[in-house]
């Protein structure tokens, strides 16, 4: 299937600033319109009569094929041609619609038209012996940028500023999911600071259909106005850069378990709740129940896995020559998770239990940089991937091409940037 368009591409940035040229002239978001429930409709055109029939339950394939006066021989292949060509076994009651194309009234079926989704459209056509062919056909989309911001207040979290800025839930997590690289949403986010996000909303024949890509986004942090503008490199690799071009997603996530409450920050002193003496807490411990998954910080080799009295059940991952990050009190390990073991950024590699030293279940967590525990909350971290001289170049274009587009879209939310 056809990716949607990417805006990152020197050819389309011309579009880009094609659209923000226009802007002013840009007519309000369209209303979604629904269309009407009549189970079958018929229209004359180009292709001949035209049938479209809605699939309710308790239809079968066979049956609505047979209803069209298909006889059993072409009703076997073209389930036969469907499943194996499309990838179709099953049609979705109150979903999906068929169309039947006939040359003229009253004679036999050419042509059979089924939407399996909304960004696909697959084509079954006879040929002059009778033999049915399968053709998948991508959906153009009409995608259009839009722009919401909003404010954290007081008792806030950012989810629910966002939902209040009307940013979509899908959306809101993946700008989570993107700004968990950079910050900590239990401990950076305070009443005042605001946000933006440039999203897609992908459009068919002018209806809504659903949302795209996150494009741009935000946020003011207490470390400072964090940036990240989605890019397609010309090696066609597409990643988040901050406003200079760098590779904003960090290697490592300063908080694994996106949402657990901070219980006890890394300090080199502190009174161990368990011990009753003074000694250094070498990382951070977030609060979760027992069992839940503990994804992998950043990509990399699994150095250790084991036991001690301290950290219980442990698992050590190096994630390049200078960082390591260790995950303690698991209450078991992931499947698969041994020494050796590769891993993903984001992949479970055990789950939250009490094991060791420790007054109930959480998370201890902890990064080593060049051998020395250092703070997961301050630690300057690592981008992940760069641009080169030339993409660097376009990307900044690119950039101020897209701030200014934010900047209008800011004074008038009902405005969208074509792409
Ligand atoms: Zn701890």
């Amino acid at each position: 299937m056809k990716k949607a368009k990417d805006i990152i591409n020197s050819k389309l940035l011309a579009r880009v600033v094609m659209g923000l040229a226009g802007l002013m002239a840009i007519v309000a978001i369209a209303v979604v319109v629904m269309h009407g429930g009549k189970t079958t409709t018929k229209s004359d055109s180009d292709d001949g009569v035209q049938s479209v029939v809605a699939v309710k339950s308790g239809d079968t394939l066979s049956g609505l094929l047979t209803e069209q006066g298909l006889n059993n021989n072409d009703v076997i292949e073209i389930a036969k041609t469907l499943k194996s060509d499309a990838g179709i076994t099953t049609l979705r009651a109150d979903n999906d619609k068929i169309e039947f194309y006939r040359p003229s009234s009253g004679v036999a079926v050419i042509k059979i038209v089924i939407v399996p989704s909304a960004w696909r459209r697959v084509e079954l056509t006879a040929d002059e012996n009778g033999a049915w062919k399968c053709e998948n056909i991508d959906i153009e989309r009409d995608v259009h940028a839009v722009y919401r911001s909003g404010e954290i207040l007081d008792g806030d979290s950012f989810y629910l500023a966002g939902m209040r800025a009307g940013i979509p839930a899908g959306i809101l997590a993946d700008v989570y999911d993107l700004l968990a690289f950079e910050m900590d949403f239990e401990r950076d986010v305070r009443a005042g600071q605001k946000f933006s996000v440039l999203y897609e909303e992908n459009y068919c024949d002018g209806d809504k259909v659903d949302n795209g890509h996150v494009l741009a986004v935000q946020f003011d942090a207490l470390r400072g106005n964090v940036r990240m503008y989605r890019f397609r490199k010309s090696d066609g690799t597409i990643g988040y850069y901050d406003e200079s071009g760098n590779g904003a997603i960090k290697s490592l996530k300063r908080t694994p378990i996106n949402n657990a409450k901070v219980t006890s920050s890394f300090s080199n002193k502190r009174k161990h709740p368990v011990l009753g003496y003074t000694r250094a807490h070498k990382g951070v411990d977030f609060r979760a129940s027992t069992g839940t998954p503990i994804p992998a910080a950043g990509a990399g080799r699994v150095v250790a896995r084991g036991y001690n009295s301290g950290h219980g059940n442990y698992v050590k991952i190096r994630h390049n020559g200078t960082y390591e990050t260790l995950y303690a009190h698991m209450s078991r390990f992931a499947k698969g998770v041994v020494v050796g073991t590769t891993v993903r950024q984001g992949q479970t590699i055990g789950y939250v239990g009490a094991t060791g030293l420790a007054t109930g279940p959480h998370l201890h967590y902890e990064i080593i940089k060049n051998g020395q525990h250092v703070n997961p909350m301050t630690v300057k971290l690592p981008a992940i991937s760069n641009l080169g001289a030339e993409d660097k170049k376009k990307f900044l274009a690119y950039r101020e091409i897209v701030d200014a587009g934010q900047e209008k879209l800011s004074q008038n939310p009902n405005l969208y940037i074509q792409m």
